[in-house]
């Protein structure tokens, strides 16, 4: 190419470069370089005009934010003739501040003497302002936020994340595998290998796991709840570079979903299954019953004149008796049993694995307990009635109650305290 041809496509560019670009003469001593040449952008980014620049130093866009470490590294670098790189505030003309980033390279003549340096400048305010913000918003998030690299080594760690872990500094986490450090074992203290981890799985396929819930371990060796999202990283389809993930302690969340679970299933007053949930019982245990997996008995049990404790005696002592009543049936019910309150004082008891004499039995021994049981509240005695039926396969659960229902009738008509079975 023509070498005026060259040059004028050169000067083209560089004037209209999104960057700034500024040349000056090489001298250091004071009064310093001198400005020689600034493009439209420079002119843009800080309001000088370039007449107004022509001539004067560089020094005119420092300010007291510019940092002066800052500075005599890039003095010590002109000095050396190497080029240098690094950001700093600068000054407008108006007096207004920018983040610049810049480098500054000597340029030499043909015997290799440094005569100009050529400095292209970038306002990164707003990445700074921006990269800021993030920090600040990594800090002051509540969930806890780790990075890590590759091999699932941690390489940030934002204060959230170490409060719930247990840590007072991120550097004794970073450059550790976070595996091994906070995700070892299962809550039961069994290990948890890192193949089955979903976070080292992301980090090996790229996919980023449904959020799930997991347990992490403190520092102090306790395990926490937690709620967790991973995302890898990777630049458009380059192998992964490492990866995210964020969570947060729900200690408090499954307290309040255990709480509503027992809600929603037991009754408030005695702790027994309520009336719902005893629905759902029956349903599952019938279809059991059908697969012939499972022969069950149902009981009814039924406090006798309980009518006469609440007239006599007040409604408070009426409650404390029936939640009594339902420890004594409790305590002698095997984990698979359920206690279901049928009614005010009525209970259904579903038995599973149990033959009609297994619940006559059983029946049997409730009511003798119900009668001997010293009660706290102030009663002197408290007896109840008992139906005993099976759970068919042939019949509907309806008609099974129906029938346990007739037996403990039978029974408060035999003179109460009793048990009577229907097959
Ligand atoms: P029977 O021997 O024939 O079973 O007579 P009973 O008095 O036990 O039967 P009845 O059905 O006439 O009375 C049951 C009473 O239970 C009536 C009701 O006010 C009372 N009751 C129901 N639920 C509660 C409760 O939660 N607390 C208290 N204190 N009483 C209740
Ligand atoms: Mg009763
Ligand atoms: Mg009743």
């Amino acid at each position: 190419m023509d070498s005026q041809v060259s040059q004028r496509l050169f000067e083209l560019a560089v004037e209209q470069a999104y960057d700034s670009v500024l040349i000056t003469t090489a001298e250091l001593d004071l009064p310093g370089p001198q400005i020689v040449y600034a493009n439209d952008a420079f002119c843009r980014t800080t309001g000088y005009s370039r007449d107004e620049v022509i001539g004067k130093t560089p020094r005119i866009l420092q300010g007291p934010l510019t940092d002066r470490a800052v500075l005599s590294r890039l003095r010590h670098n002109l000095e050396h003739g190497t080029r240098f790189e690094d950001a700093a505030v600068n000054y407008r003309k108006d007096g207004s501040t920018y983040v610049v980033h810049w480098s500054i390279s000597p340029m030499r003549n043909n015997e290799g003497v440094i005569t100009h340096f050529v400095s292209v400048q970038r306002d990164i305010t707003h990445e700074t302002q921006l990269e800021h913000f993030n920090q600040r918003l990594l800090e002051h998030l509540a969930d806890g936020v780790i990075g890590i690299d590759h091999k699932g080594q941690c390489t940030f760690v934002n204060p959230s994340a170490l409060s719930i872990l247990g840590y007072s500094n991120d550097t004794e986490l970073i450059g550790r595998c976070s595996h091994s450090l906070i995700h070892h074992s299962h809550a039961d203290g069994e290990a948890y290998p890192r193949d089955d981890c979903p976070i080292h799985q992301m980090l090996k396929t790229g996919e980023a796991p449904e959020p799930w819930r997991d347990y992490f371990w403190t520092k102090a060796g306790n395990s926490i709840p937690v709620e967790v999202s991973a995302t890898p990283m990777r630049y458009s389809s380059d192998p992964v570079f490492g990866g995210v993930f964020i969570f947060r302690d729900i200690s408090e969340q499954l307290e309040l979903e255990r709480q509503l679970h027992k809600a929603a299933s037991h009754d408030q007053l005695t702790g027994a299954y309520n009336r719902r949930f005893g629905d759902h019982v029956l349903k599952k245990e019938h279809a059991k019953v059908k697969r012939k997996e499972s022969g069950v008995a149902l009981i009814l049990a039924d406090i006798d004149h309980f009518k006469a404790i609440n007239d006599e005696l007040g409604h408070l002592v009426g409650d404390q008796v029936l939640k009594e009543f339902v420890e004594v049936l409790q305590s002698r019910l095997r984990e698979m049993d359920s206690l279901i309150r049928w009614g005010g004082e009525e209970f259904l008891i579903v038995l599973p694995d149990t033959d009609l004499k297994g619940a006559q039995k059983l029946a049997e021994d409730l009511c003798l307990a119900t009668e001997h049981h010293p009660f706290d509240a102030e009663i002197d005695r408290l007896t109840a009635s008992f139906g005993v039926s099976i759970l068919r396969s042939a019949e509907s659960i309806e008609a099974a109650i129906k029938h346990t229902d007739d037996a403990l009738y039978d029974a408060k008509q035999s003179g109460r305290n009793c048990v009577i079975s229907q097959f």
